[in-house]
Parts: structure tokens; C-alpha cells; sequence
């Protein structure tokens, strides 16, 4: 572990008056969910072709089959998972200082349970915690759609209107919810630190995000295992596992400010 990269992000953060904390599917990870691109992550068991909005629209039948597959084959159970040490450290820097924002791409509910204010929190491809009906878009809390899953013939159905249920997540091919990536670009604008957690910066417009705060003067550091496209904008990139690196980053942050 590089001590200098270290001392550096945490001078960077306790400089920054306006920090926005950005994460992906790498934050998660050493909770026990596999990552879409690391090897052996999800999508080198399956095909992203079947997972887009147009595959559900085609096929809501074979979509679900294909769902409830992924999961009878998947090495965890939601239940069990919790919360890791880098979420944890993210929520105490949240609590001592308020950042701006979190923003994060990942649809697990693991920031706000291990702490994070979910006012701060911006879930640019929604929750898995919710669903949401695709004809009334009405929201409804992921229970109703496991019941249906479990006792009605596929596919999910609305009580409302029977418009077709899906998990409240952004799918391939669907558009982001627009107050959330509004915000997120003007608080990716208007910050003075862009710290990215775990994330391969591959997704649009997501990966943007850090574009857009290193153009208007941010410091960007990112705690990634790999490479990614922006490493070259960042002031301070650390290629560790989050759950190693996170902890001391925020502890002497918080320390050196008392
Ligand atoms: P990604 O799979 O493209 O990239 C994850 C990155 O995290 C990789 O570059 C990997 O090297 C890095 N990484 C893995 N473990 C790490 C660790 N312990 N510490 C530091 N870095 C680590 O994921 P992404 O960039 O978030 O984007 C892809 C999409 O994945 C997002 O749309 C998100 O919605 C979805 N996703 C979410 C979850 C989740 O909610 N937990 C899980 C899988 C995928």
C-alpha cells in the first residue's frame, strides 16, 4: 500500500468544503457481490443482451426466467449481505462533515444501511429495494414483487393497472431518472473534491460525472483495483481494495481536522 497516496488523499479531503463521493459496484464487492466486469464478475457468466429494457418489452416471460436463473445460481443470498468497512468509512464522513453528495451507481441499499444520510444519497440506477410498475409507474416495495414471483404465473403483474412490474433499477437501454442526474451533474460541477470508490468508469453517463468535476477544478482521486479511463485526469489514484484503503483515508482526515 503506497503511504504517500494515502497522506495525499487525505490532505485532498480535508482541504475539500464541497465533497461529492462517487461509488460503484467495487464498493461492494467485499460484501459479497460480484462486480459486472472484474473476472468472474456477472457479466462473464452472462449475456448483458438479455438484462436490457428491450429484452424485457420483447419478452417479459423469458426475462423473469432468465432473472430467477441468475439468482438460483447466484453464490449469495440478498439477506446475508451487509455492509463492508469502505461503506461504513463513507458514512462516517458523511456524519462528521456533510459532503454534498453520495453518488452512487449501485442498486444494493448497503450506503444507507450502514449509515449514510439517504437524503445525501443519489441512486443513479435506482434500487433493487423498490419495484415499479412499468404502465402506472407506481413504486412499491420489492415484497410485493417477490410474493408475485413466488405465487402468481410470470410475468409480475400491477394490482392498479396490470402493467408489467420490474425491479425499480435502470436497465440497459433505459433512461436515468432525471432529477437524480441533474443533481449529480451539478454537484459533480460545483465540488472541489470528486472522490470515486469502486467503479470502472465505463458506464454513461455515469462515468462522466468525473469528467465533468476534474473540467471545473475538482481534485479526483480513485480507489480502484483497475485502471480506468480517467486514472489520467486524477490527482491521487490508488489501485487497493476500498474496504483496505477507505478506513485509514477517512480516519485521518477526521483526525488531523479535530
Ligand atoms: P464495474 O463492474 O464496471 O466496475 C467495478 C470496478 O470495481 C472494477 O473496475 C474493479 O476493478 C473494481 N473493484 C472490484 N472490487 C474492488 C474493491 N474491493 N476495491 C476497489 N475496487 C474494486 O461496476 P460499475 O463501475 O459500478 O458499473 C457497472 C454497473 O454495475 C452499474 O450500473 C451498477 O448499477 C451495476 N452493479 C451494481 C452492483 C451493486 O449494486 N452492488 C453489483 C453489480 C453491478
Amino acid at each position: 500500500m503506497s503511504t504517500s497516496n494515502i497522506e495525499e488523499a487525505i490532505s485532498i479531503l480535508q482541504e475539500s468544503q464541497h465533497l461529492v463521493v462517487f461509488t460503484g459496484a467495487g464498493v461492494s464487492t467485499e460484501s459479497g457481490i460480484p462486480d459486472f466486469r472484474s473476472p468472474g464478475g456477472i457479466w462473464d457468466r452472462y449475456d448483458p443482451m438479455d438484462f436490457t429494457i428491450q429484452a424485457f418489452r420483447n419478452d417479459p416471460v423469458a426475462y423473469w426466467e432468465r432473472r430467477l436463473e441468475m439468482r438460483a445460481e447466484q453464490e449469495f443470498e440478498w439477506s446475508d449481505i451487509e455492509p463492508n468497512a469502505a461503506h461504513r468509512a463513507i458514512a462516517d464522513l458523511g456524519q462528521a462533515e456533510p459532503f454534498n453528495w453520495l453518488i452512487t451507481q449501485n442498486v444494493d441499499g448497503l450506503h444507507q444501511d450502514a449509515g449514510s444520510n439517504p437524503e445525501n444519497i443519489l441512486e443513479l440506477h435506482g434500487t433493487r429495494r423498490k419495484a415499479k410498475c412499468m404502465g402506472c409507474d407506481r413504486r412499491m416495495d420489492t415484497g410485493v414483487l417477490e410474493r408475485k414471483l413466488e405465487q402468481e404465473p410470470l410475468p409480475p403483474r400491477c394490482d392498479s393497472c396490470d402493467g408489467l412490474l420490474k425491479r425499480a433499477t435502470v436497465s440497459f437501454g433505459e433512461s436515468l431518472p432525471r432529477d437524480v442526474l441533474t443533481t449529480s451533474r451539478e454537484a459533480s460541477t460545483s465540488c472541489d473534491c470528486f472522490l470515486v470508490v469502486g467503479s470502472s468508469l465505463s458506464v454513461e453517463p455515469a462515468a462522466s460525472l468525473p469528467r465533468v468535476a476534474a473540467r471545473n477544478g475538482a481534485e479526483l482521486v480513485i480507489i480502484n483495483l483497475t485502471e480506468t479511463p480517467v486514472d489520467h485526469l486524477a490527482r491521487v489514484v490508488i489501485g487497493e481494495k476500498a474496504g483496505d484503503v477507505v478506513p485509514p483515508i477517512v480516519e485521518g482526515a477526521l483526525e488531523n481536522e479535530e
